[in-house]
């Protein structure tokens, strides 16, 4: 894998590629790189001609009381699943790179970055589509992996790739799990032994929940309120708990899909899950 750090080299190797009618798929990432991580590189080099990853732990999309500063950072580690994985390229910018001194430049997606994530991470969203603007830029990738695990990000992006044209079709993934049903996380190496052996907690509770919304059981809101009181006496604090219409976003309407996700902090970590629900016609 070839490592590089500076946007100018990397956009000439990408374009030399293109030229020959290459095909670009690009998994954009933070690092600390797992097994979520690896199904994106994996449908990605199965899919295009050459694999083209990014590691930038972005300042732009913490907020000010946020882990930038601890956020586990292991380049050795990634740079072996990268290859594992026949990645071609590893775009490794600079914050000086990326942010030069009077960098003002943002990219809102208002609505559909405003709920969930956005409510609770005010910037957020902003954040993460003016990072993920540049790297397309610099990139130029034909299509873009992205995972379900972060289902209103990868909205967000879509919509932004849509209204500004830039050309790459977006791929979702699905969330990959630890057996015990935890979503593989970066964050979840935070976690202290008892606080890991109870995370499942969450996906249990949303699986659960959600099968009661699909037969129409529980109602979006019923389902909201069920959630917050069965995590009501967890060893964390449940940031937000919504039924949200899958796509927009908004609220939920008949026979549509629905987003049931959550937040949660737990220890030094706060846990984001969601699960989609499908429901039968006339619900
Ligand atoms: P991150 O490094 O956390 O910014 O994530 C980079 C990409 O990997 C994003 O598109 C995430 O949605 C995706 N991702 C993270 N965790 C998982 C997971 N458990 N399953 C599938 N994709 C994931």
């Amino acid at each position: 894998v070839r490592i590089v750090r500076d946007p100018d080299a990397a956009r000439a190797i990408v374009r030399a590629w293109r030229g020959k009618g290459e095909r670009i798929g690009f998994v954009p990432t933070m690092g600390a790189l797992h097994d979520g991580h690896r199904s994106l590189l994996r449908r990605a080099r199965r899919e295009c001609d050459r694999l083209v990853a990014s590691i930038f732990v972005n300042p732009l999309q913490f907020g000010p009381r946020e882990d930038l500063s601890r956020y586990p950072r292991s380049l050795a580690r990634d740079r072996s699943m990268l290859i594992a994985e026949g990645t071609d390229l590893l775009y490794n910018p600079s914050a000086r790179a990326m942010y030069p001194p009077g960098f003002t430049v943002r990219i809102e997606v208002p609505g559909l970055g405003d709920g969930l994530e956005g409510a609770s991470r005010p910037g957020h969203f902003a954040g993460v589509a003016t990072v993920v603007a540049k790297l397309l830029n610099t990139l130029e990738p034909d299509r873009m992996y992205l995972g379900q695990k972060d289902a209103q990000q990868a909205i967000v992006l879509s919509k932004m790739v849509r209204d500004l044209d830039l050309g790459v079709r977006v791929v979702v993934c699905p969330t990959v799990r630890e057996t015990d049903g935890l979503a593989l996380s970066s964050r979840n190496a935070y976690l202290t032994r008892p606080e890991r052996a109870w995370a499942p907690s969450l996906h249990r509770v949303l699986r659960e929940t959600a099968a009661a919304l699909r037969t129409g059981e529980m109602t979006p809101r019923g389902a909201e309120a069920s959630i917050r009181r069965r995590l009501a006496n967890g060893p964390g604090k449940l940031d937000y708990a919504r039924a949200v219409d899958a796509e927009t976003l908004g609220p939920v309407r008949t026979a549509r899909p629905i987003l049931l996700s959550l937040a949660y902090h737990l220890g030094k970590a706060r846990l984001i899950d969601n699960v989609v629900v499908r429901r039968a016609k006339g619900r």
